[in-house]
């Protein structure tokens, strides 16, 4: 057995914020600003898996209620680029 090594503290800091500074995020499509909880759904294939098997990652993202439109930089480093003008690239 070994022995869990644990710190005494817990989460012990808690900052206060106002959440009127905050800036509310708001859809630039339709300036709509609820958003609904979605899910990109990532393939990894069997190649570049870590555990050498298909896998699914799924990716939270917010959707406007609205209009669908994914919040801005929810996609960057995802892979899912804008559709418009997105060079078609055949490796
Ligand atoms: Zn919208």
């Amino acid at each position: 057995m070994i022995p869990m090594k644990q710190t005494g503290q817990g989460q012990g800091t808690q900052v206060k914020v106002d959440l009127k500074d905050a800036e509310t995020i708001r859809c630039k499509e339709c300036n709509n600003y609820l958003w609904i909880q979605s899910f990109i759904l990532k393939k990894l294939s069997a190649l570049v898996s870590p555990s050498g098997q298909e896998a699914l990652i799924p990716i939270q993202v917010y959707s406007c209620g609205n209009c669908g439109k994914v919040a801005d930089g929810m996609l960057d480093g995802s892979g899912v680029e804008n559709e418009s003008n997105f060079p078609s690239l055949d490796i």
